[in-house]
């Protein structure tokens, strides 16, 4: 089982989209289950709705799941989990107040050694332990030994017992931390691989400790993906718009380019323009490159014109407000100049917009417009141009200009004579 395990409490990024991509593909590759996991158990940090709003964004991408989880249904097995290991002599009341804790921890600072929980409480006695008024947390003793992973990017990684040390699995309230939590649903949903950023690497020894001490064997495979840096080399954070899925997606980059940049990204790839279910064919996690991966807007503008390219004509004129199969090939003539649907959309926009008759050509404009809008329908740009030049006398360059200007509302761009045959419907509409 391969599973995506979001935290409802901030929009989307492209790292976590990443994360969703390369877990759905490998479900889909191995034949396991998908299982999304939202983790809700930090109840401060939750925000309202976005759990619906990061189902919604796996839906669009095409991310389909197998199960559902809320971490929160949960809470009652972490509990009993904790007691287990509390039983077992793995795990201990805590009854540190964090004062004390922050004064030794500062102490530590002042001594120039890294701060460790210096197992006060590892050994009370079990009546301290009893005790219904004092609040206490509860930690889970530190492994006696080192624990080595292979990640199937990073390679082999090993942490010693300190820098893994007593950690709180149980928090005052008796809620499970997120390492905790995360460890035990793991294990619950049977997962068999976990593929997520890097910034992880150091829980990952807390939850397979977790794991032993709870008496599971079975391996758990990992893999851990790189960053992604910024266009100067900075670590791609909430203030880099593009990090935003929302705002890429509002910016015209559609799911299909989307997924297939992210597969590209610190990857070598068979061929650069793919579909998801060609990516499902060869997609190969251990070519992933060990080191950061850049962010290129200029490349994901690239793959984007390609699908757009590839979509139908018909799909291509929806994201430009039509139905309308010419529309389609109207805006495919357009990509020439655009790469997103947003800037197809304001090539529409202007195309539709009120013609001022204004500036050099704005006399031709206003001659063209009268005759027009009593003219017959024109089958061809000839046929129209030899009407206009017929009937008003222009020709050359104020002619080609005045009727640019006059069907696209712009000055330069792409073949009328083929723009023509597609949007030759619609003429009486454009020519306000
Ligand atoms: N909720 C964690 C996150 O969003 C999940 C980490 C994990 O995949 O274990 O970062």
């Amino acid at each position: 089982m391969l599973r995506f395990a979001p935290s409802p409490t901030g929009d989307m990024h492209l790292g976590n989209l990443r994360v969703a991509l390369y877990n759905y593909i490998v479900s889909r590759q191995t034949g396991e289950g998908f299982t999304i996991r939202i983790e809700d158990t930090d109840k401060e940090r939750n925000i309202p709705g976005k759990d619906k709003e990061i189902l919604e964004l796996l839906a669009l991408f095409g991310f389909h799941y197998d199960h559902l989880m809320y971490q929160s249904e949960n809470i009652k097995k972490h509990q009993l989990f904790a007691l287990q290991l509390i039983g077992s002599k793995r795990a201990f009341n805590c009854f540190c107040t964090p004062e004390t804790l922050e004064a030794k921890r500062q102490a530590s600072i002042e001594n120039k050694i890294a701060y460790r929980y210096d197992g006060a409480c590892e050994n009370l006695p079990a009546e301290a332990v009893i005790d219904n008024k004092t609040p206490f947390v509860v930690r889970i003793k530190k492994p006696l030994t080192s624990i080595t992973f292979t990640d199937k990017i990073k390679g082999t990684i090993t942490f010693e017992p300190d820098d893994i040390d007593s950690f709180i699995i149980l928090r005052q309230d008796k809620n499970p931390t997120y390492n905790f939590a995360c460890a035990v649903d793991d294990m619950l949903s049977d997962i068999s691989l976990v593929i997520r950023g890097e910034d992880h690497i150091s829980n990952t020894p807390k939850q397979m400790a977790i794991r032993a001490a709870l008496g599971y064997t079975k391996t758990m495979e990992y893999a851990h993906l790189p960053i992604i840096l910024n266009d100067e080399g900075k670590k791609m954070s909430k203030r880099d718009d593009a990090s935003s899925v929302k705002w890429l997606l509002e910016e015209g980059f559609i799911p299909s380019a989307i997924i297939n940049y992210l597969v590209t990204l610190g990857n070598s790839t068979p061929k650069e323009i793919f579909t998801l279910d060609e990516a499902i064919e060869w997609f190969d996690l251990s070519k992933i490159s060990k080191a950061p991966a850049r962010f290129d807007i200029q490349k994901l503008r690239f793959v984007n014109r390609e699908h757009l390219k590839m979509l139908d004509d018909e799909e291509l004129s929806r994201y430009v407000g039509f139905i309308d199969a010419n529309i389609g090939k109207a805006a495919k003539l357009f990509l020439e100049e655009t790469s997103t649907t947003k800037e197809l959309r304001e090539k529409f926009t202007l195309m539709f917009a009120q013609k001022e008759a204004e500036g050099e050509y704005g006399e031709v404009i206003a001659t063209f417009k009268t005759l027009l809008k009593k003219a017959p329908y024109f089958e061809s740009f000839d046929e129209l141009k030899n009407y206009l030049t017929q009937e008003s006398g222009i020709k050359g360059k104020p002619m080609f200009k005045g009727l640019r200007l006059l069907l696209t509302g712009q000055e330069h761009g792409v073949d009328l004579t083929q723009l023509y045959s597609y949007i030759k419907t619609y003429l009486q509409e454009i020519i306000r």
